[in-house]
Order: structure tokens, then C-alpha cells, then sequence
């Protein structure tokens, strides 16, 4: 089986072609949703499959510096494996990294975790921004310090650029603390458009990073 991709002018469209035929079994529809989501009749209660041809693999980064960040990260790291179309394949330590930009704030915890997904770009981040509701995310000002963040580091190979969706994550290159949680999980991890993941981290060497335990 054939998988294609295409990244044209700000739109993106997946599609699986079969040996032998050109049958088309998932497409994004203008809004960015898979036009097919879960052939055979695939959903989460009959049980995911990894390797099923319409998974897709993303890595989501997540961060948080208030009302419990252990528990807000950890507590995000299994709804992530209860989203639709969706399992957490690998998850990363937690790591306690130092604010950055606003820096009156306490230190943040974070983690990467892969998830094989169903779900177009689009349809993800609007799962990720309910999940950010719903353990409390508020946003005050920029760089504010928040119960939940999570961003869409990568999604397959993705290079896709739409009004309020940038993948790969714009910054993800420039931060030890998604670099490290991701490197640990998937050390041989591309960022589309910019390198080696591996790379990436030995600019940020110097940006202070703890992992727990
Ligand atoms: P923040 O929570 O401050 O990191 O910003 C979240 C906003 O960034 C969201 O409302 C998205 O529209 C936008 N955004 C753009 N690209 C991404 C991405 N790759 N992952 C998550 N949010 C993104």
C-alpha cells in the first residue's frame, strides 16, 4: 500500500492508494477533517490498531505551570489516550524546565507524548484546545503561565501552514524542553523544513532542564 501526501499553497491532503487501484480511502474535506476517518468501521471501543494504514503518528507537546503541574501533565497524558481515533504510543519522563519570555512565573513541567491518530491536523488541534478548557486553560496575556498547554509538535512529515495551525510547531526547534521529552521517546526524530531533532537540542544546550524521575 501507497501513501501519499501532498502540501500545496497552505492546503494538505492525505490520501492511501491500494497496489493495483486508485481507490482513495481518506481524504480532508476544505475544513480539514478526513473525509473517510475509520474505514472498515474501525473505532476506538473495537480496538486501534497501530499500524492501520489511516493512523497517523503526532507528537504533542505539554506544559504546565499552575494548580498542580504533575498532576495537570499526567492527567492530560491520559485523556490524550482517551481522545477519539486515538491512542498514546509512547509518552516521555516528566521534565521541569525554567519560564521563558515572562519569567515572574513558576517553573514549568513538561513532556512529549506519540500518539497514533485518526484525526486530520485540524480536527486534533481542536480536540487539544478542549482538552486545554477543560483542565482550566485560561489566556490572560502571552507567555502567561497556564494549567495546560499543548501543541501539535509534529504530524507525520508533515509541513502545513493555515490560519491558527503551524506544523511543525513554529518554536518546537528553539526549546530544550520539548527537544529533550522528544528525543527520549523518538531520538531519531526530523523536523520537517528544519533538521535533526539531535541538532536542534545541541543549539538549545545551554537552557536549563530537569528531568524527574
Ligand atoms: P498557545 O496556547 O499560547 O501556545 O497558543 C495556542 C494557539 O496557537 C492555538 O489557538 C492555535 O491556533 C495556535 N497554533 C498554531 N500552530 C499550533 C500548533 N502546531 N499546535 C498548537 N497550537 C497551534
Amino acid at each position: 500500500m501507497e501513501h501519499l501526501q501532498h502540501v500545496t499553497g497552505g492546503t494538505v491532503s492525505h490520501s492511501t492508494r491500494r497496489a493495483g487501484s486508485a481507490h482513495q480511502v481518506a481524504g480532508y474535506d476544505e475544513v480539514g477533517r478526513l473525509g473517510e476517518e475509520a474505514p472498515c468501521g474501525h473505532s476506538r471501543t473495537e480496538g486501534l490498531r497501530p499500524t492501520a494504514s489511516w493512523l497517523h503518528t503526532a507528537f504533542i507537546g505539554l506544559g504546565s505551570n499552575l494548580a498542580d503541574p504533575v498532576a495537570q501533565v499526567s492527567r492530560a497524558l491520559d485523556a490524550l489516550d482517551h481522545l477519539a481515533q486515538s491512542r498514546v504510543a509512547r509518552r516521555s519522563s516528566l521534565y521541569r524546565s525554567a519560564p521563558v519570555g515572562y519569567l515572574a512565573q513558576p517553573d514549568f513541567i513538561n513532556a512529549v507524548a506519540q500518539l497514533e491518530t485518526g484525526l486530520s491536523p485540524r480536527a486534533l488541534l481542536d480536540a487539544l484546545l478542549a482538552l486545554e478548557l477543560e483542565q482550566g486553560r485560561t489566556r490572560e496575556f502571552c507567555n502567561a503561565p497556564r494549567t495546560l498547554d499543548l501543541d501539535i509538535l509534529l504530524y507525520d512529515d508533515l509541513i502545513h501552514h493555515e490560519h491558527g495551525l503551524t506544523i511543525p510547531h513554529p518554536q518546537m526547534h528553539l526549546r530544550a524542553f520539548v527537544l529533550q521529552p522528544l528525543l527520549e521517546i523518538a531520538p531519531e526524530s526530523d523536523i520537517p523544513g528544519v533538521g535533526t531533532a539531535a541538532a536542534a537540542a545541541r543549539q538549545c544546550k545551554d537552557q536549563q532542564l530537569e528531568r524527574l524521575v
